[in-house]
């Protein structure tokens, strides 16, 4: 639990949420401002902030629970597809500092685009730079 945490607050049942799913480790209810009607924000109930700060049994049952949820949020806002994604980070957009993950049904005519829409162009990188980036990414974990 920490302090002004919104999603904690909705954990512990101080403020009122959409439940459409519980048990000990996960929550998952209406998001209060949705992008698509079925918006659903799936949670640990532990606070961690960041994708990364969430132990590997936690994330298993996140996942879990999310490859159940998706089908049923699409099912029951009668949507052929969804975006999933997290926004991790201030930076990334994140505004709650409580890792969750968006489950937002999508139609092909809902003018959303896909998740590369969020970027106006892309980086030019040379083969080098390339090559030092998937480097630094095997060896930083
Ligand atoms: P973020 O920008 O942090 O990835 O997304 C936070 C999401 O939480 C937003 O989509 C916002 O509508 C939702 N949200 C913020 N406050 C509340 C709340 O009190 N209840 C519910 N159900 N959703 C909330
Ligand atoms: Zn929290």
């Amino acid at each position: 639990m920490s302090e002004d945490c919104i999603f904690c607050s909705i954990v512990d049942g101080e403020i009122p949420s959409r439940t459409v799913y519980e048990d000990d480790t996960v929550l998952a209810f209406l998001d209060a401002n949705p992008l698509a009607p079925g918006h659903t924000l799936v949670i640990p109930k532990t606070h961690y902030e960041r994708l990364n700060d969430v132990p590997a049994a936690t994330a298993s049952e996140l996942y879990a629970r999310l490859h159940e949820l998706v089908p049923a949020v699409e099912d029951a806002a009668d949507a052929p597809a969804s975006t999933v994604a997290f926004n991790n980070g201030e930076a990334a957009g994140q505004e709650v500092p409580h890792v969750h993950a968006h489950v937002v049904p999508r139609t092909a005519d809902d003018g959303g685009g896909p998740i590369h829409g969020v970027f106006g162009s892309r980086p030019d990188l040379s083969d080098d730079e390339l090559d030092a980036l998937a480097d630094a990414i095997r060896d930083n974990q």
